[in-house]
C-alpha cells in the first residue's frame, strides 16, 4: 500500500533528483505560483514537471547556510539537551 502511494507522489512531483537520485525539497518563492524543487547536492532547481529552471545561486546558498547556523546556535544555547537528558535518566 505505502509503496503504491509513494509511486503516485513521484509521478506528480520531482521528489528525487534525476542526476544524483537525492531528495529534492520544495522551496516557495513569492513571485512564483508553484514551488521550485531544490537539490542541495547538484545545487539546482527544477519545476513541478521536473524540468531544469535555474542554478541555486551563491547568495541563496550563503543565506541558507546562515539560517542553518542560527538554528544550530539556538538549539545548543537555549535547550541544552545534554543536561536535560542526564537529569531525566538518573
Ligand atoms: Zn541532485
Amino acid at each position: 500500500m505505502s509503496v503504491q502511494i509513494e509511486v503516485q507522489i513521484q509521478k506528480i512531483m520531482p521528489l528525487l533528483c534525476k542526476e544524483c537520485n537525492g531528495r529534492r525539497f520544495p522551496i516557495m518563492f513569492p513571485e512564483q505560483r508553484d514551488a521550485l524543487w531544490l537539490c542541495e547536492k547538484c545545487k539546482n532547481f527544477v519545476d513541478i514537471k521536473d524540468e531544469f529552471v535555474r542554478e541555486w545561486t551563491k547568495e541563496e546558498i550563503e543565506e541558507n547556510q546562515q539560517k542553518l547556523e542560527n538554528f544550530q546556535k539556538d538549539v545548543t544555547t537555549e535547550k541544552t539537551p545534554e543536561i536535560k537528558r542526564r537529569s531525566g535518566v538518573n
